[in-house]
């Protein structure tokens, strides 16, 4: 069995270590050249998201097609469809890459979003004091809190340089008491695994924290667990899936977006779990047996963004119940996320 994985980043990466565990060859395609999945994967094919011709000799290796990233071009993975499984199926994908359709798609379920509303030009901002303070998204391509604006009042807009020919969604800002994201992998019918919800916590809209058990009642605990079921299901997705919840002051539970993939605050389900959320997707994706799901231990994953992986690059002493992980990107960038460690507590 070959697994194709578009997208090379951490997640990549982490599929294709799940996926040696399970004898599973991997070819990893992606646009970057210096795709840290390629010191995972058994083959590297390095291309435009694009190139047709490229497209085609990936296809023609691989039994099934996945991928670590929402913003791949609908019409690629249509297309690799025609001729080999992509999962979960690209129409997954192309309404949850788009952040308008994805919050009307929840509501539909009668789920609770954070308000929102579709800015299409600057003078739709005008009449929406009742929004403020907000936060001003793109409704594609964001991720890690890029294309966002915070905005209190209008005055705000015109200190800022934003480039109104692309597509907004104006959220009203929540006044968070915490985060949390439930993983569920979703075999088929009702047939799923899921992960307990997991807490996290954000420095400049990046994850920083995630840690299990969330300290949250009973009744979120299970209504996380409820939606993120609901979604899923509604969504007949196949493979594992990642819903990101805000939890206000007054504990309501808000749902703030859906990852159609493993999840950065699913690292720990690797040291925590019996089968980790990256094994468990590539179980479902290749109808691999499902195994029950044992949680191992309590934990506590800490994200090295940047230059906070060179300490320990250089000095490795890690205690018993501590693992670390180096994604091996070439470049240290501020703000990028290079490696991580899962704490079992
Ligand atoms: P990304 O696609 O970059 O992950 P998110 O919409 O998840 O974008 O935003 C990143 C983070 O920014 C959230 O996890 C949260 O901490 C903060 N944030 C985003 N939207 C809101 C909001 N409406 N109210 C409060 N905090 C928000
Ligand atoms: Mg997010």
């Amino acid at each position: 069995m070959k697994l194709g994985i578009i997208g090379g980043g951490q997640l990549g990466s982490l599929l294709c270590q799940a996926a040696k565990k399970l004898n599973i060859k991997t070819i990893v395609f992606c646009d970057d050249i210096d795709a840290p999945a390629q010191n995972f994967s058994d083959e590297f094919i390095f291309a435009k998201y694009n190139d047709k011709i490229k497209i085609k000799e990936f296809v023609s290796k691989v039994d099934v097609i996945t991928f670590e990233f929402e913003n791949i071009p609908y019409d690629t993975l249509n297309e690799m469809n025609k001729s080999k499984k992509v999962l979960p199926k690209p129409s997954v994908n192309r309404l949850i890459q788009h952040r308008l359709a994805e919050k009307d798609f929840i509501n539909k379920l009668n789920i609770r979003t954070t308000r929102y509303v579709s800015i299409e030009k600057k003078s739709d901002l005008e009449t929406l004091e009742d929004f403020f303070p907000g936060i001003l998204k793109t409704t594609t391509m964001g991720y890690d809190g890029k294309g966002q604006y915070p905005i209190n009042k209008m005055e705000d807009l015109n200190l800022l340089n934003i480039d109104f020919s692309k597509e907004y969604i104006l959220e009203k800002i929540v006044k968070l008491k915490k985060e949390i994201s439930v993983i569920i992998t979703r075999f088929g019918n009702n047939s799923y695994e899921i992960y307990e919800p997991i807490e996290n916590t954000h420095e400049e809209q990046i994850l920083k924290y995630s840690q299990i058990p969330a300290q949250i009642n009973e009744k979120i605990f299970n209504l996380s667990k409820e939606w993120a079921t609901t979604i899923a299901e509604e969504l007949k997705f196949v493979g594992t899936l990642c819903v990101e919840f805000f939890i206000d002051r007054n504990d309501n539970l808000y749902v703030n977006e859906i990852a159609p993939r493993v999840h950065n605050s699913g690292h720990l389900t690797i040291n925590a779990y019996n089968v980790s959320q990256f094994e468990n997707h590539i179980r479902a994706i290749c109808s691999l047996e499902k195994i029950e799901l044992k949680k191992l231990s309590n934990a506590k994953m800490v994200n090295l963004i940047g230059n906070q992986i060179l300490p320990y690059r250089e000095n490795l002493s890690l205690k018993q119940n501590e693992f670390f992980f180096d994604y091996l990107k070439r470049e240290v960038k501020t703000k990028r996320k290079m490696g991580h460690i899962t704490t079992l507590i």
